[in-house]
């Protein structure tokens, strides 16, 4: 065991980043971060996500799924989704997104609920981007039963949605947020996730945290998140670090 913790990136979309992706794997290997989900948001990023994991092994898994922003393609893209999905370790980034609405409503709802139910089919983990959609997403996902294969990506709920999700039995993932000055309500619901179902990420190359802010993120930063939820847990960030990386390596079934 390294004395110092080593971190997982539960989300970092790989692709987006604009240096060579192995630059960038190799700052986050000095920075201890042990392996990145790069979840694919449509058919040509979980492509390139599918090639990531090919040319760096299990430093990089990949998922593939429709985002929310894009949803009315669905049935275009749903055949190609589905035939990736057999060989994907996750299904996803998918979900609702009710603040930017970018999608009309019905159309999210429908691609999100047939991701669901892929990922309920193949068993595997479903990553999900819920944006002021808490009592929708509930909905659908209180009728899975995806357990804690069910992640909660760049968690944003407070107190009562933070409760409530935890009872489905899902998992929680924090990103670059709850370090903000603006986060003092996330931080709060922080004390309210369980820590055995709780995992970091980034988001790469979006939402990058404080010291960074201003730069674009990328996965050696995910420590930062890490270390401001070990201060709200009152733990050392080592201690974070071990747990996080032993549930994201049980969430994703990797080894
Ligand atoms: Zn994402």
């Amino acid at each position: 065991m390294p004395d110092r913790g080593t971190w997982v990136d539960t989300h970092g979309h790989l692709f987006l980043l604009d240096e060579d992706p192995a630059a960038v794997l190799e700052r986050a290997h000095d920075a201890g971060v042990e392996w990145i989900m790069c979840p694919g948001v449509d058919v040509a990023t979980a492509t390139a996500s599918e090639e990531l994991h090919e040319r760096f092994g299990d430093t990089v898994l990949w998922s593939v799924g429709l985002h929310p922003h894009d949803a009315e393609r669905w049935e275009d893209q749903r055949a190609d989704i589905e035939a990736l999905a057999a060989r994907s370790h996750a299904i996803g980034e998918c979900g609702l997104d009710y603040y930017r609405n970018l999608a009309p409503k019905d159309a999210q709802l429908q691609a999100f609920r047939d991701q669901v139910a892929l990922a309920g089919q193949l068993s595997k983990p479903l990553i999900i981007h819920c944006r002021d959609a808490f009592a929708d997403v509930y909905e659908v996902l209180s009728g899975a039963d995806l357990g804690e294969r069910a992640l909660l990506h760049c968690w944003t709920g407070g107190r009562k949605w933070t409760k409530r999700f935890a009872e489905l039995g899902v998992s929680f993932s924090f990103a670059g947020p709850l370090t903000f000055e603006t986060g003092e309500t996330l931080r709060i619901a922080a004390k309210h996730v369980p820590r055995d179902r709780t995992v970091v990420e980034t988001d790469s190359p979006y939402l990058t945290p404080a010291p960074h802010r201003g730069e674009p993120n990328e996965p050696a930063f995910v420590r930062h998140t890490g270390e401001t939820l070990a201060a709200i847990w009152g733990v050392d960030p080592d201690e974070v670090a071990r747990q996080t990386s032993e549930n994201a390596s049980r969430i994703f079934n990797r080894a």
